[in-house]
């Protein structure tokens, strides 16, 4: 049972590692209770939400996997237990082992798109259904993890995974757009190499460090630096801010 502090309440998809778990910190330390959603490591997303916990939220999880309609009915019902929703940061995401596109096959393609994409959109769809004044809610704040490799590309390593990136991106400018008189902001987020353990899911353990020399800055952000950009979004500092998709890529 979440007392009404009037605290605002997150929903951080993918929140037990990574960005998504610095986004929760932060959160919590800048006054948001938070759902932190995982999908395989309940023991990781545990310990995220005890550290918001100590930070002075309600902290709670919510297992459940964005790419599937149990986990999405999952998480949204922990939402309406707990609600209302202030904000979702829709940051689950995942790439696959680097391969070119003519290696590429279809249970690869149908999992990316699955989970960066299709995922992403339900999860905004159930939370602007809660959200829109025009649903009978008090607005709210989206914000969608892109890439940069939306604008790069990606090639030799996972285009599918940048024309997700793209799609998400599209998807944040035309949801901005229709929500935007219904008291909803909507904007993403571009991290360019972020030292997170995702590269090592694409079995490329080294990589943010290996590609330190092509980024201007000479070096991988952190998530905590992803983070505060995600938390500046939230914020009514950015209250005349909808539409927009801000580089986190150290000049990339
Ligand atoms: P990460 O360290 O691999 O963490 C991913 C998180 O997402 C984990 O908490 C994982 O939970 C969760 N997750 C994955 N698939 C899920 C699903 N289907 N349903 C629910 N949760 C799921 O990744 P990250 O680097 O923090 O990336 C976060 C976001 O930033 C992603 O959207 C990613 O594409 C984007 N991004 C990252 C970088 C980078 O360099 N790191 C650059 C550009 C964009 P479990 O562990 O429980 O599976």
């Amino acid at each position: 049972m979440r007392v009404m502090t009037g605290r605002p309440l997150l929903l951080v998809t993918g929140g037990s590692r990574g960005i998504g778990a610095a986004v929760c910190r932060k959160a919590a330390a800048q006054g948001y209770d938070l759902l932190v959603n995982n999908r395989s490591d309940k023991q990781a997303a545990e310990a995220v939400a005890a550290d918001c916990r100590a930070l002075g939220a309600h902290a709670d999880i919510v297992q459940g996997d964005t790419s599937d309609e149990e986990g999405i009915a999952a998480m949204f019902a922990a939402v309406d237990r707990l609600g209302p929703l202030f904000g979702l940061v829709n940051n689950a995401g995942v790439v696959d082992v680097t391969a070119r596109v003519d290696e590429f096959d279809r249970a690869r393609l149908e999992r990316i798109f699955a989970i960066n994409v299709i995922g992403k959109i339900r999860c905004a769809t159930e939370a602007v259904k809660r959200m829109s004044t025009k649903h009978g809610g008090a607005g709210g704040v989206i914000v969608n993890l892109s890439s940069i490799a939306a604008v790069l590309g990606a090639p030799g390593q996972y285009v599918d995974y940048a024309a997700a990136k793209g799609a998400v991106d599209t998807f944040t400018l035309g949801l901005a757009r229709e929500v935007a008189t219904e008291g909803i902001r909507v904007n993403a987020v571009r991290p360019g190499i972020i030292d997170t353990e995702i590269h090592a899911s694409g079995g490329l353990p080294n990589r943010a460090r290996d590609l330190a020399p092509i980024v201007p800055m000479q070096r991988p952000g952190t998530a905590d630096e992803v983070a505060d950009s995600v938390l500046y979004l939230l914020s009514p500092q950015a209250s005349y801010v909808t539409g927009a998709i801000l580089n986190v890529s150290g000049g990339r």
